[in-house]
């Protein structure tokens, strides 16, 4: 039974020192170069969503790993594209279409060091770099939070502007903050994504709901053993949010 793992980055950065909020959402450099190293040396192949649709619907099998990175951080343009490119690797990077060239702003209230964002130029770069570009909503609000119209607007809107930027179709989506209800998974789908990802932690399965794929937490502290181990196991499926 073929099962695939997503894995999820924010930060490719050196984190801040302690002690500074969320640690764990930065992965240093040195450490992203190492695992793709390995994932090349195993003899899989980092995609992006586009690229691992038909093993997740079932018309293609092979050793393939998705590659996602949330937020849209400058530092995924400066240290993640080369190593992908080296590797002859693609990945999805979900950005905000109303944040493009600001920060992490909605990280303030949990006092998150601010981070450069890419700017509509900076995506394109990383598009016509052969990644992928995917939607993050508007402005990485809290859709249960929200009134269903603003959260369809956020889910659509996003698509539609990134679209204009990129000059090219926008198909998937990624809750921000993993935070959904099976209405928001129905708002994606009808707005025409062909995914959405979560932050429910395991491999996705052949039954998967593409709108509610699970996907593999890399952060700071994963160390490579660690880093096999969710790849190579079935470590996380079970674990949870
Ligand atoms: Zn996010």
């Amino acid at each position: 039974m073929q099962q695939y793992a997503i894995l999820t980055y924010h930060q490719i950065e050196m984190a801040p020192p302690p002690p500074a909020a969320f640690r764990s959402l930065y992965v240093a450099p040195d450490s992203f170069a190492r695992q793709m190293r390995w994932l090349q040396a195993l003899g899989y192949q980092g995609v992006s969503m586009r690229d691992l649709m038909p093993y997740l619907r079932g018309e293609k099998v092979g050793k393939v790993v998705g590659l996602t990175f949330d937020d849209g951080y400058c530092n995924n343009l400066q240290y993640a594209l080369p190593v992908l490119q080296d590797c002859g690797f693609t990945a999805t990077c979900y950005v905000m279409s109303q944040l493009l060239g600001k920060t992490n702003v909605w990280d303030i209230e949990n006092g998150v060091k601010q981070a450069d964002l890419m700017t509509a130029a900076q995506i394109r770069q990383w598009a016509r770099a052969g990644m992928e570009i995917g939607a993050h909503t508007q402005t990485h609000c809290k859709l249960p939070q929200i009134p269903d119209a603003d959260a369809v607007r956020q889910i659509q809107a996003c698509k539609a502007e990134l679209t204009d930027i990129l000059g090219e179709p926008v198909d998937h989506f990624c809750y921000p903050y993993g935070f959904y209800e099976t209405r928001h998974a129905a708002m994606a789908q009808d707005a025409g994504y062909h995914s959405a990802t979560t932050t429910r932690r395991g491999k996705v399965l052949p039954d998967a709901d593409l709108f509610q794929l699970h996907r593999i937490p890399v952060v700071r502290s994963t160390y490579l053993p660690q880093f096999l181990l969710k790849l190579l196991t079935g470590y996380e499926n079970g674990k949870g949010v």
